[in-house]
């Protein structure tokens, strides 16, 4: 083995070339109330500290002829007049294409709404009914009336 090799050195130039503060994703944190009449309660935190933004909304199952769907309303205490405080997030898993109601979500393609769906669905507090049929569905056994 050669360990004869030069030791590099490393110059520290001034840090002029320093990158700016690297633009990291706010952290986000999500907190879900208990589940009643199928309506949630979701609380929403974007970011830390002084800058933390919080949302608040009711969120509702509501039915969709494919994937699953979803009603939020922001909490009466967080609704601003002339803003929109409802949204319908359409949430389709096999092929991946979402939907929201919210301005963001028009002109962006993604919104924190979809996004927290999508969070609560991995980690397992929203159910999802499997994507792919059983291929040989169990017979249902039932009494004749
Ligand atoms: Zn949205």
């Amino acid at each position: 083995m050669d360990t004869t090799k030069p030791q590099r050195w490393r110059i520290d130039h001034d840090n002029r070339h320093e990158k700016p503060q690297a633009r990291t994703k706010p952290e986000r944190r999500l907190a879900i109330g208990t589940a009643g009449n199928g309506l949630f309660a979701l609380a929403m935190t974007i970011g830390t500290g002084e800058k933390a933004q919080h949302f608040g909304y009711y969120v509702r199952r509501i039915a969709a002829d494919f994937g699953l769907a979803f009603h939020f309303e922001k909490f009466r205490t967080e609704q601003v007049e002339g803003e929109p405080s409802e949204y319908d997030v359409l949430i389709d898993l096999q092929r991946g294409h979402h939907s929201c109601t919210c301005k963001g979500n028009t002109y962006c393609g993604h919104c924190k709404h979809v996004e927290s769906v999508l969070a609560l669905i991995k980690c397992g507090k929203i159910a999802v009914p499997s994507a792919r049929p059983q291929a040989e569905p169990e017979p249902i056994e039932f009494d004749d009336p």
